[in-house]
């Protein structure tokens, strides 16, 4: 399959990422094979091809908002051809104190795609079964693959705020995340306020609907 391949990170100008022809990996035991439809270009991706994020393996595929539909591994739940998404965390141990608590995210001994297992910038790609998601047929995968990082953060962040339907929102910062999380704001109603230093994101937010 092709693949884009980090060997070694380097400044984005001097592309570091070498499309190659490599094995398609094989699903393992609890995992599924994707064939890749869509995968985001995330700021951590940057990160980590750039080398701020120390390597974790001697060569990686990066990408981590995939939309893949299952081509191995399928299980009743998962059959083949069924589109489904993978984020930022592949895995985690299930074990750790965090984990323990539900607090997954916060996993001592997490597993990342594009990061320390190959991600999603090539034609196939594994995912443990149990970290990826059904995605439904109205979205379509290159409007989909944002919501997989970018979305899931912004998202979180409205759960753990416990906005409700109707509450007025600020929103500090309008980058990726913000700027999608504000049309699950408009669909619940809400007013929002942003505040943020870049002239270009304000316009944005004015764009898309912020009440100031
Ligand atoms: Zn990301
Ligand atoms: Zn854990």
């Amino acid at each position: 399959m092709k693949a884009a391949i980090l060997a070694k990170p380097a400044p984005i100008g001097d592309s570091p990422l070498a499309i190659r022809d490599v094995a398609a990996p094989v699903a393992g035991p609890g995992e599924v094979l994707l064939r890749v439809r869509a995968c985001g270009v995330c700021r951590t991706d940057l990160h980590i091809v750039e080398g701020e994020l120390p390597p974790r393996r001697e060569t990686v595929i990066p990408g981590h908002q995939i939309v893949g539909e299952i081509a191995g591994g399928a299980t009743a739940d998962l059959p083949v051809g069924m589109r489904v998404g993978v984020s930022w965390v592949g895995g985690v141990d299930g074990t750790c104190p965090y984990c323990k608590r539900g607090l997954e995210n916060l996993c001592d001994s997490p597993t990342f795609t594009g990061y320390s297992v190959n991600g999603g910038y090539a034609e196939f790609a594994s995912a443990r079964a149990d970290f990826v998601f059904p995605l439904p047929e109205a979205l379509d995968g290159l409007h989909a693959a944002p919501l997989l990082c970018a979305g899931i953060v912004g998202f979180r962040s409205l759960r753990v705020a416990g906005v409700e339907p109707g509450d007025r929102v600020g929103l500090f910062g309008f980058g990726a995340s913000a700027h999608l999380a504000i049309s699950v704001l408009h669909a619940w109603k809400c007013p929002v306020y942003v505040s943020t230093r870049g002239a270009s994101h304000r316009t944005l937010a004015e764009s898309l609907g912020a009440a100031w």
